[in-house]
C-alpha cells in the first residue's frame, strides 16, 4: 500500500487515526499537516462552514526535498482529493462550465513568515473566466479576478516579481484618472489581463500556463521549494527550526465575497475584547473582498447590523460563533465570506483581549460550564492583574502622544501604574504645590528618604539614577505611585529647577506639565487622561484570585512598613508581613534629632538616653502593624542602612561649612556645622553598601538593636493583652558568619524575654536571618542552627552574587546588557540583530543560574539541618512572576512583596503550582 500523503480535511481524524492507530493529538497532527492544515481541519471536523478543503503532507515535502520530484502515489492522491472537493461543490477543476479555482498555500508546523504567500483563484484561464464572468454575470469581476491570479502565480509560483504588474496598473489607473482599482474600466481590466500574458509570455519565452493542473502542479512544486528558499532558510536559521520539518500545501476552494448584494466579507470577536461582555464584536462590508476591508476605503458595517442586511447569515454566524467557542473553550477571531447568500468561515484563533477582559471572559466561561476554575485561573497572566490594579493612560490619548512625539524619554519601568502633573524638583516645594491642590510629578536625578514626604504628595515619581530596587523604586511601589528611575536620558539640574532631555534638547521646567507611565517606563511631555481603577470593586477579578488562593502552594506576605500599607496589603490578601524595614521611623521628624544624638553619644548614658527617645515612635508603629495584621505573622526586620543614611548630607555640609567661613566666621552656627561635618566624615565609607550596615551596625552600635526588640516585645506584648493575635518574628539582616547570628540572637532573645516577663505575658516568637550575602547561602547549615526561619534578601543576594551595585548598575550599563548590542547583522526582517549580555534585568527577574543556584543550596543545606526552617523571599522579586515560579519550585514556603503585587503573586503562585501538578515543566 502506498503511503498516504493527502488529507481531506473532512475526513483527517478517522484517516489519521487509520494510519497511525491512535488518535493523534493537535501537536502530532500539527507535524503532519502543519498548523494551518490542521487548523481547516479542525474547523471543519466541527461542523462549520469552511470551504472543502485538502492538505498535502510536509512529508511529502521532505520526500520531494530528497528526489526533486513528488513521491509515488502524491499527485494521485491529489487528484483523488480533488475529485472529493469536486463532489462537495458541485463545481469541475477546469471545467469551462462550471469551474472549480482554488487557493494554494503553505503551512508549516510553525508560521513562518519567511515563506512562500497564497495563490487565490487557481484554475483561471481564458474559458474558465468566461464562465465566471457567466456564473456571476458580472464581467469587470472575473477580469479582476483574472489579473490578480496571473500577478500572484507570475510572482510566488515563478518568481517574475509583481512590481512590474503593480506598476502596469498604476499607469493605467493614471491614464484613466482614477485613485482606486476598483474605479478601472472594464475596458481597462480586460486589456490589462491581456498586457499581463504579454509581459509573461516576453519574459519566460512561453504562454501563461492555461492549464489548470499544470498550474496546480507547479503551485505545489513552489510551495515545496520555498522550503527552501533563501528567505525561509534565514527565517529557520535564525529562530532555529530545524531544516528537515517540511512545509505542508493546503489546496483550499475560492469563495468570493464580491459577488453582489448577497456577498460579503468580515471579521469578528466572539466576545467584545475591550470588556469581555458577552456580545459580539467586529465588521462587515458589503460586496467586498477581504483585503477591501483592510484598506479602508469603505465604511463597514458594525456586525449587528448584519442582521439587517441578512437575517438568515446573521442567525447562522452566531450559532457558529457559540459553536466555536464550545469547541474551542475560548473567546475567538474569527474570519468569514458571505458569498451569495451562504456563509463560509475562512479562519478562527483565539482572540487578543484587554487585561479587563481576560479576567471577564475567563470567569463567564466557568460560569458557562466551559472551563474549570483550574483552566480560568491559567488564562489570566499576572501582568494582567498588575495593569488592573494601577491606573493607566487612556490608551488612544497615549498614542496620540507618541504620534506628536510627545515622548520625551525612556527609562526603567520602576513602579507601574500612569500620573500626570506638573514637574517639581524639590520635595519641600512639591509638599507645597500639592498643598495648593496642584497635581504634581516629582523629578530628582536620584531620592533618599528626606524625599519621602514629597513623594507621597505627588502623582509620580521620575529619577535620572537608580535602578529596580532603588530608593525611588521601592517607596514608589510601596505606596502605589508610578516611578520611571534610572532615566539616564535626562539631565536633572535641581537647581535652576529643570531637566534637558539629551538626545532633542528639550527642556521641562518647572511647572511644565508632563505624564509618567512607570510600566512602562516612558515620560511624556503634557497632560494624558488617566483611567482609574479599584481593586474591592473588580468582583470577578476578586473572586479569580480566591481560586488561585485554594490552588497555589505558596503563602503569600507583603513588605509593608506602616499600618496603612499593611492594611492595605490584607485588602490584597497578604497573609501576614515578610518584611517590615524598620529604619523609616528613624526618618521620622520627631525621632529625627534623637537619631542624631544616638550616632553621636559619646557615653553609654547619652545613647542609652537618645534610644530611650527613639523607642516609643517605634513602638507606636509596631502596635499599629500587629493590629492590622491580627493572627497572621509580621516581619519585624532590624536597623539595616548604613548609619550616615540617617545623617545630613555631606556635599550639602561642606558647601554651608565654606560658604559660612567666608562669611561669618565666628558665628556659632559654624561651629555646630563643623561638628556635624566631622560626625558625617567619622561615618563616611568609601563602599557603604559592603560596610557598617544590617547586623554590623547592631553588632557595633551598643543598645540599638536592643531598643528596637524591646519597642518590637512590647507593642506584640501590649497588643496581645489586648486580644490581638500576634506573632512576631525577629529578621537579622545581611548575615555572613553564624557567629553574627549567634551573638545579636543571644543578646537579643535576651531582650524579648525580659519585655516579656516585664509584661506578664508569654507570646510565641521565632528568631531567624535574612539570606542575602552569597557566603550565608553557602554556609547554611551552619546558619540554620541558629535561625528559625530564613528569608532572602534577593536584592542584595543580586548585587552582591553579580558584584553590581544595586543603586548604579541600571543607570550606567545594566539596561544596556539587557537591549543588547549591535553585531552588524540583520534578521530576516532586516531588523538588526542584538547581542544581549543578559536577556532579563535580574533585579527584576531572579537569575536562576548563578543567584538562583545560590538559593538552591541554602534550601537544601538549610533544611538539611532544620527540617521545620521556615523559608521565604522578601527582596523584590517575589512579586515578580517568573521568580515566583522558580521560588515554588525550590519549595519556598512563601513569597513576600509590596502590596500592589500580592494580587499578581497570588495568581502566579496558582500558576507555578498547576504547571507542575500537570507536568507541563
Ligand atoms: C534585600 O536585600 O533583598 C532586601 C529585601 O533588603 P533591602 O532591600 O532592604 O536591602
Ligand atoms: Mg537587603
Amino acid at each position: 500500500m502506498t503511503k498516504k500523503w493527502v488529507y481531506l480535511a473532512r475526513n483527517v481524524k478517522e484517516e489519521l487515526t487509520k494510519e497511525m492507530g491512535y488518535e493523534p493529538n493537535l501537536v502530532e497532527r500539527k507535524v503532519i499537516l502543519g498548523g494551518k492544515g490542521a487548523g481547516l481541519a479542525e474547523m471543519t471536523s466541527t461542523g462549520l462552514p469552511v470551504p472543502p478543503s485538502f492538505t498535502i503532507t510536509t512529508e511529502a515535502c521532505v520526500e520531494y526535498m530528497k528526489t526533486g520530484e513528488f513521491p509515488e502515489g502524491m499527485w494521485d492522491q491529489t487528484l483523488e482529493a480533488l475529485r472529493e472537493i469536486e463532489r462537495d461543490t458541485g463545481k469541475k477543476f477546469g471545467d469551462p462550465a462550471n469551474p472549480l479555482l482554488v487557493s494554494v498555500r503553505s503551512g508549516a508546523r510553525e508560521s513562518m513568515p519567511g515563506m512562500m504567500d497564497t495563490v487565490l483563484n487557481l484554475g483561471l484561464n481564458d474559458q474558465t473566466r468566461e464562465s465566471l464572468a457567466r456564473l456571476t454575470g458580472n464581467e469587470w469581476f472575473s477580469y479582476d479576478a483574472y489579473r490578480r491570479f496571473v500577478t500572484m502565480f507570475s510572482d510566488i509560483v515563478m518568481g517574475y516579481s509583481r512590481e512590474h504588474f503593480e506598476r502596469k496598473l498604476q499607469e493605467l489607473k493614471d491614464k484613466e484618472g482614477v485613485k482606486s482599482d476598483t474605479e478601472v474600466s472594464l475596458k481597462g481590466m480586460k486589456g490589462l489581463v491581456a498586457e499581463y500574458k504579454r509581459m509573461y509570455k516576453e519574459h519566460f519565452g512561453e504562454d501563461f500556463p492555461a492549464a489548470p493542473y499544470r498550474q496546480l502542479e507547479l503551485a505545489i512544486k513552489a510551495v515545496f521549494d520555498s522550503w527552501n528558499g533563501e528567505r525561509a532558510v534565514a527565517y529557520r536559521e535564525f529562530n532555529k527550526i530545524p531544516h528537515d520539518w517540511g512545509t505542508a500545501v493546503n489546496v483550499c476552494t475560492m469563495v468570493f465575497g464580491n459577488l453582489g448584494e448577497k456577498s460579503g466579507t468580515g471579521v469578528a470577536f466572539t466576545r467584545d475584547p475591550a470588556t469581555g461582555d458577552e456580545r459580539l464584536y467586529g465588521e462587515y462590508l458589503e460586496n467586498a473582498q477581504g483585503e477591501d476591508v483592510v484598506a479602508g476605503l469603505r465604511t463597514p458595517l458594525k456586525i449587528a447590523q448584519l442582521h439587517e442586511v441578512l437575517p438568515d447569515i446573521y442567525k447562522q454566524f452566531v450559532g457558529v460563533t457559540q459553536l466555536l467557542e464550545h469547541h474551542y473553550r475560548d473567546m475567538q477571531d474569527v474570519e468569514f465570506t458571505v458569498e451569495r447568500g451562504k456563509l463560509w468561515m475562512l479562519q478562527t484563533r483565539t482572540g487578543k483581549r484587554t487585561a479587563a477582559a481576560a479576567v471577564k471572559i475567563a470567569m463567564d466561561l466557568v460560569r458557562e460550564g466551559l472551563i474549570t476554575k483550574e483552566e480560568a485561573v491559567m488564562r489570566v497572566r499576572p501582568e494582567e492583574v498588575d495593569q488592573l490594579l494601577h491606573p493607566f493612560f487612556d490608551p488612544q490619548a497615549k498614542l496620540s502622544a507618541e504620534e506628536r512625539g510627545d515622548l520625551l524619554a525612556e527609562g526603567l519601568n520602576a513602579s507601574p501604574g500612569a500620573g500626570t502633573g506638573i514637574a517639581v524638583f524639590d520635595a519641600r516645594r512639591a509638599i507645597e504645590l500639592a498643598g495648593e491642590g496642584q497635581a504634581v510629578i516629582l523629578v530628582r536625578p536620584e531620592t533618599s528618604p528626606d524625599d519621602v514626604p514629597g513623594m507621597l504628595v505627588s502623582k509620580g515619581v521620575l529619577t535620572q539614577h537608580g535602578g529596580a530596587t532603588s530608593h525611588a523604586a521601592v517607596v514608589a511601589r510601596g505606596n502605589n505611585l508610578p516611578c520611571v528611575a534610572g532615566c539616564e536620558d535626562i539631565r536633572v539640574d535641581v537647581e535652576r529647577g529643570q531637566f534637558t532631555v539629551q538626545d532633542t534638547g528639550r527642556v521641562v521646567k518647572e511647572g511644565n506639565v508632563i505624564s509618567v507611565d512607570g510600566g512602562a517606563g516612558e515620560v511624556f511631555w503634557g497632560q494624558i487622561p488617566t483611567l482609574e481603577v479599584e481593586y474591592e470593586k473588580q468582583k470577578d477579578l476578586v473572586e479569580l484570585l480566591s481560586w488561585a488562593d485554594e490552588i497555589r502552594a505558596l503563602g503569600v506576605r507583603t513588605n509593608a512598613d506602616l499600618p496603612e500599607d499593611a492594611r492595605r496589603a490584607r485588602q490584597f490578601g497578604a497573609e501576614g508581613i515578610g518584611l517590615c524595614r524598620t529604619e523609616h521611623m528613624f526618618f521620622d521628624p520627631r525621632a529625627r534629632d534623637a537619631v542624631v544624638r544616638m550616632i553621636m553619644a559619646e557615653t553609654d548614658e547619652e545613647r542609652q538616653a537618645a534610644l530611650d527617645e527613639m523607642l516609643p515612635f517605634q513602638e507606636h508603629d509596631f502596635e499599629g502593624v500587629f493590629e492590622a495584621m491580627d493572627g497572621l505573622p509580621v516581619i519585624m526586620r532590624l536597623i539595616d542602612p548604613p548609619m550616615h543614611e540617617f545623617l545630613p548630607s555631606r556635599e550639602e555640609l561642606i558647601e554651608e561649612v565654606t560658604r559660612l567661613k567666608c562669611t561669618d566666621p565666628e558665628s556659632p552656627e559654624l561651629a555646630e556645622k563643623e561638628k556635624m561635618l566631622e560626625l558625617v566624615n567619622s561615618q563616611w565609607e568609601v563602599n557603604p553598601m559592603m560596610g557598617l550596615r544590617g547586623c554590623r551596625a547592631g553588632i557595633m552600635y551598643k543598645g540599638l538593636t536592643e531598643m528596637q526588640t524591646r519597642a518590637y516585645f512590647q507593642a506584640a506584648c501590649r497588643c496581645a493583652q489586648r486580644g490581638i493575635r500576634v506573632i512576631p518574628e525577629v529578621m537579622i539582616p545581611l548575615v555572613g558568619h553564624v557567629n553574627e547570628l549567634r551573638l545579636e540572637r543571644e543578646k537579643l532573645e535576651e531582650v524579648a524575654r525580659r519585655v516579656m516577663k516585664e509584661e506578664g505575658i508569654e507570646v510565641e516568637y521565632m528568631f531567624g536571618t535574612m539570606i542575602e550575602v552569597p557566603r550565608a547561602a553557602l554556609t547554611a547549615g551552619e546558619i540554620a542552627q541558629y535561625a528559625d526561619f530564613f528569608s532572602f534578601g534577593t536584592n542584595d543576594l543580586t548585587q552582591m552574587t553579580f558584584g553590581y551595585s544595586r543603586d548604579d548598575a541600571e543607570g550606567k550599563f545594566l539596561l544596556k546588557y539587557v537591549e543588547g548590542f549591535d553585531t552588524g547583522e540583520v534578521d530576516p526582517e532586516g531588523k538588526p540583530v542584538l547581542f544581549q549580555i543578559l536577556k532579563a534585568n535580574p533585579f527584576q527577574t531572579l537569575d536562576r543560574v548563578g543567584v538562583g543556584r545560590l538559593v538552591k543550596i541554602c534550601v537544601e543545606e538549610g533544611r538539611e539541618a532544620d527540617p521545620d526552617l521556615e523559608i521565604g523571599i522578601c527582596g523584590e522579586h517575589g512579586g515578580d512572576p517568573s521568580s515566583v515560579e522558580f521560588c515554588h519550585q525550590v519549595g519556598l514556603d512563601y513569597v513576600s512583596c509590596s502590596p500592589f503585587r500580592v494580587p499578581v503573586a497570588r495568581l502566579a503562585a496558582a500558576q507555578a503550582a498547576l504547571q507542575y501538578e500537570y507536568g507541563r515543566k
